[in-house]
């Protein structure tokens, strides 16, 4: 695979060049060579089935980057699974996955019934047997899966083969202004496939991935001495986080003089947020894409100009990568003309194969179109003189803070709760964008003497199935849930209520 052999060359050719950086680690390309190479090896010796999935926990340490291409040089996929993820979903997606063995690069301790945990810390790397090339992960198989956030409770695992992730890359440093050897922003944790954005095209580039780890990301003050050293000149992230450093007025091209191009994925990129950038980063280029992780990050892309920002109230997201199809269809799948309002339907090299181990959810989502893989966003948009437009979902999937969550996933775990006899998520957006989530609530029967408590107990108890992000902010308690003539809950009546 021609990522693989880059990263390989790189090694060769400059191994003191810095391929990883954590706040207080650094790889090299050949250290991360070197070592991945070795511990593909002893992947190897394990004796696996061909593709059986492997787990890789942790946050952003250098043993990451190290197990995933380790995992495929052996013929394995990965599954990045971060520490933000509480243990009974970790549990879930080990199990669900079949996964055949998990790599633990953190030094909590972890333990399954079923599968054995390979921990990195201080793992010694014999002068193993290499095994060789022909062990890679090839084209049609799998070379990673992401979970994302499921409508029926339980998180669903996107398969992306080697060819989809190649097609990406190649994208990427093809057609957008990335040269070799750049300093890419990755600020994603693993889990969430906007890390790909930055961590493959770097690699494949001969590039420095700079990891912004959650307790620098979390904590200003290190945020900003983090950025100032860093020499960053790609930025990849959600516009959320980039908004989020705007209240630092020293957020500019002073703090980041070598930023040359700014690359946003995941959600809305406001126009709001576009000129502030233009106005702090003059001589920066902004680039706004769009992609489920079921189609490998991105496929479209635009570069947002001034004449763009003049011109538009809401901005594109851009045209499709050359290889792939882009369709708007009706709820019929019939498709619409230019300018007609319908589903996105994307089809092309770059999306995946389904959902592991769900063929259900896969053939819902999943199809062919005029031979190529096709998948159904359940993005609402528009195409207009060749551009798409997002406009919003057909369904109740959601972005928060640039987190991608099913609101019926959150509710599926709220009704698990004593505590709960039904509940729905009324998301709050006062304007376009959501700015928290607020559970509305019919309470079980319960002892608690004030409503606090009620609260602080059902938290508790979700904290242990759902990552933080998809906690809602506020909890809004009432007698019933409305419904509508045909018995479904009515959201409309119910925000209503938790505004009235
Ligand atoms: P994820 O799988 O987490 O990347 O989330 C994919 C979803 O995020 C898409 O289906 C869209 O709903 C939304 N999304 C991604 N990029 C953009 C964008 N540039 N503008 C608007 N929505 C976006």
């Amino acid at each position: 695979m021609k990522l693989l052999t880059r990263i390989a060359q790189h090694a060769e050719r400059k191994p003191e060049h810095i391929a990883y950086r954590t706040e207080d680690q650094v790889l090299t390309y050949g250290m991360l060579w070197d070592k991945s190479r070795r511990l593909a090896s002893l992947l190897h010796a394990i004796q696996l089935e061909r593709q059986t999935p492997i787990v890789v926990y942790g946050h952003m340490a250098t043993d990451m980057p190290v197990a995933f291409l380790s995992c495929v040089q052996a013929g394995y996929p990965y599954i990045p699974v971060d520490t933000s993820i509480p243990m009974e979903r970790v549990r879930l997606i080990v199990e669900k996955s079949g996964a055949g063995l998990v790599i633990n690069t953190t030094d909590s301790k972890l333990d399954f019934d079923s599968v054995a945990v390979l921990h990195m810390l201080n793992l010694e790397l014999e002068q193993e047997e290499l095994i060789g090339d022909e062990y890679w992960v090839h084209l049609e198989e799998v070379f990673y899966t992401i979970y994302t956030s499921g409508s029926t409770g339980n998180p669903k695992g996107v398969q992306i083969t080697a060819a989809n992730l190649q097609s990406f890359t190649d994208w990427m440093t093809g057609d957008f202004p990335l040269d070799e050897g750049k300093v890419f922003l990755n600020q994603a944790p693993f889990s969430f496939d906007l890390s790909v954005m930055d961590f493959y095209p770097a690699l494949q580039s001969g590039g420095t991935i700079h990891a912004l780890e959650k307790d620098v990301s979390n904590k200003p003050k290190l945020l900003f001495e983090n950025l100032s050293r860093s020499a960053l000149q790609v930025w990849t992230s959600t516009p959320s986080f980039v908004q989020m450093c705007f209240p630092n007025p020293d957020f500019n091209d002073k703090m980041l003089p070598e930023l040359e191009v700014f690359l946003f994925c995941g959600e809305v990129l406001p126009l709001a947020v576009a000129k502030e950038l233009k106005a702090r980063f003059p001589k920066a280029r902004i680039f706004n894409t769009y992609g489920p992780t079921e189609a490998t990050v991105a496929v479209t892309s635009i570069e947002i100009t001034e004449e763009l920002l003049a011109k538009e109230k809401a901005l594109p997201v851009g045209y499709p990568k050359s290889d792939m199809r882009i369709f708007v269809v009706d709820e019929l799948d019939n498709p619409l003309p230019e300018g007609e309002k319908g589903e996105l339907i994307l089809a092309g090299p770059s999306v995946s194969k389904g959902y592991l181990g769900e063929p259900l959810l896969t053939e819902n989502a999943f199809g062919m179109i005029n031979g190529m893989n096709a998948y159904r966003t359940g993005d609402a948009g528009i195409i207009q003189d060749g551009l798409v437009y997002c406009q919003g979902r057909m369904d109740f999937q959601i972005k928060l803070h640039g987190y991608r969550m099913e609101l019926e996933e959150i509710e599926f775990h709220l009704n698990q709760s004593d505590f709960i006899k039904a509940a729905i998520i009324i998301p709050y957006a006062p304007n376009e964008e959501i700015e928290y989530l607020i559970a509305a609530v019919v309470p079980a029967d319960h002892d608690f003497d004030k409503e606090y408590k009620l609260t602080a107990a059902i938290r508790k108890d979700l904290a242990l199935r759902l990552p933080a992000y998809m906690i809602p902010r506020k909890f809004s308690y009432h007698t019933s849930i409305p419904m509508t003539i045909n018995g479904k809950a009515d959201r409309k009546k119910m925000k209503e209520e938790v505004f009235a």
